[in-house]
């Protein structure tokens, strides 16, 4: 029999679901490989249906009295929750760094207060938010009310798992529902250590669950659950297009947070510094990042020295692993993810794509270690520069009039973010009007406020979260017409 918990860098993790304030086992279980050397971590219980109904069963029966507790009360448990986190910042660091690859002191320093902040942001803006005065209409009262909406499934990407989780899930609770995640299967266990956070802040049996399992296995029949109330998804478009057809048979809404190929434009007057600063941070998380701005597009005056700079800064970033302080690049997620990269790199190249840095893997590490890289000449309506690359690979081109840069940012079929930077008041306002994106961030990058709405347009998503927007999905927002 497979041993139910596993010690992962010196932190036990349960391995099995989480369901109705129980863990649970299955009979399968599926091999959790880290991206840092390809050890296998741990194997993880493997859900399926049986288990996506009892953990739908499980979150329905404890919906009446969670949605039921006065806002405060849901606020207090979820302050609680985010103590939780805060108390085991290290240990979640640790076991998502062992977990996805990703970098440790991004861990100890943003993503996992960051988490503790999805929570306790939450519990404020419920508190402040979910009421609404009462309205005086031609003699009537009316009363707008936001009544949780029931079960809702949250289902999660790999690349940042615990952050993108707890974007979700704190909303979906402080607003009175109940949740069921199925989190990535190659990134699976924080959310385990998640439950036992719940479990320890007093978070009530059943309110929150989890199912451990593969997309096919344990997704799939969760997002085509008739006891599931609302569906949160965040993951790849094709994965999306298949969710949307299941959660169609019980006109389920969605809100999707999908792929991106976000442009970086830097206007003629740019503070050149900040705009080398901005583009070599898009090498974070070795480039798996939805929000990466993968296509910079340089006004011609500087696009030599701007490719120049770009190029000798992230040549010195330090690849390896991420458990030290200093790695500012790890691996990539999976092998097949890894060959993905290597296949778009490779065809980019045989295209016509000129690499200035990098274009393969790093021979000295091995392993699913690619190398930052950068590259030019590649042609407008190559791959590419048209889907989204999820790794390390960035690409430079010029532009001469403000006309054209609009036009090439614009020219995809997703609208996650795009970032503008320029010297120029009158053009930051003027352009950042016309860029197509759900976020548009002007001398600046990655500034995301809890109460600001996130979202894509076109194929990076559907709908908006993030303060009163993240409620208005949450919930059935009702009207009560009352008669003098
Ligand atoms: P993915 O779509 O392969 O998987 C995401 C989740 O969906 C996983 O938990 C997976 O198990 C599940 N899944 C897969 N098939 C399913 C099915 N048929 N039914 C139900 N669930 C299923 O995505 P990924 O490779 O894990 O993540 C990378 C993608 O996520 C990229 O496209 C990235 O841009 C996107 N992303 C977007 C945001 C955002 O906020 N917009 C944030 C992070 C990542």
């Amino acid at each position: 029999m497979q041993a139910h918990t596993a010690p992962v860098e010196g932190v036990v993790v349960d391995l099995r679901h989480w369901i109705g304030g129980e863990r649970v086992a299955s009979e399968r279980t599926f091999a959790d490989v880290s991206p840092i050397d390809e050890a296998e971590i741990a194997q993880v219980a493997a859900g399926g249906a049986a288990e996506v109904d009892a953990a739908v069963a499980a979150a329905r029966a404890a919906f009446p009295a969670w949605a039921a507790l006065p806002v405060a009360e849901r606020a207090a448990v979820l302050r609680r929750v985010a103590e939780g986190v805060e108390a085991r910042v290290e240990d979640l660091a640790r076991v998502e760094t062992r977990d996805n690859g990703s970098l440790i002191r991004s861990h100890r320093r943003g993503v996992m207060p960051r988490v503790a902040l999805n929570f306790r942001a939450f519990a404020d803006f419920a508190e402040q938010r979910l009421g609404h005065p009462d309205l005086e209409v031609r003699g009537h009262r009316e009363r707008i009310s936001y009544d949780p909406a029931g079960v809702v499934a949250v289902i999660t990407p790999w690349n940042a798992p615990l952050m993108l989780a707890t974007w979700r899930i704190g909303p979906a609770l402080a607003a009175g529902n109940t949740v069921v995640l199925k989190p990535p299967e190659w990134a699976p266990l924080t959310a385990s250590l998640l439950a036992d956070i719940m479990h320890e802040a007093g978070v009530p049996a059943g309110v929150f669950n989890v199912v451990q399992g593969t997309g096919l296995d344990a997704g799939a029949p969760l997002t085509a659950h008739p006891g599931i109330d609302r569906l949160a998804f965040t993951g790849s478009v094709p994965t999306a297009g298949v969710i949307s057809k299941a959660a169609a048979e019980n006109i389920v809404p969605l809100s999707y947070e999908l792929g991106g190929k976000s442009p970086l434009v830097v206007l003629e007057d740019a503070d050149l510094d900040l705009a080398v600063d901005i583009a070599v941070e898009q090498f974070d998380n070795a480039g798996q990042v939805c929000l990466k701005a993968a296509r910079m597009l340089v006004h011609s005056s500087l696009v030599d020295e701007f490719t120049e700079r770009v190029v000798a800064m992230a040549a010195t970033l330090r690849q390896g692993d991420p458990r030290a302080e200093d790695t500012d690049v790890s691996a990539l997620i999976s092998r097949a993810h890894f060959e993905q990269i290597r296949g778009f790199v490779e065809r980019a190249i045989a295209d016509g794509a000129r690499p200035l840095l990098g274009g393969g893997p790093n021979d000295e590490l091995g392993g699913l270690y690619f190398r930052p890289t950068v590259l030019v000449d590649a042609k407008p309506d190559a791959e590419i520069m048209t889907e989204e690359v999820f790794g390390p690979v960035v690409t430079i081109e010029s532009f001469d009039t403000e006309d054209e840069a609009i036009h090439r940012a614009n020219d995809t079929r997703f609208g996650l973010a795009a970032t503008l930077v320029t010297g120029n008041r009158e053009a930051a306002e003027r352009v950042s009007a016309q860029l197509n994106a759900g976020t548009v961030w002007v001398n600046c990058f990655f500034v995301r406020d809890l109460e600001a709405p996130f979202g894509g347009n076109g194929r990076s998503g559907i709908g908006r979260e993030g303060g009163i927007w993240s409620f208005d999905f949450y919930t059935d927002i009702k009207n009560s017409v009352f008669s003098p």
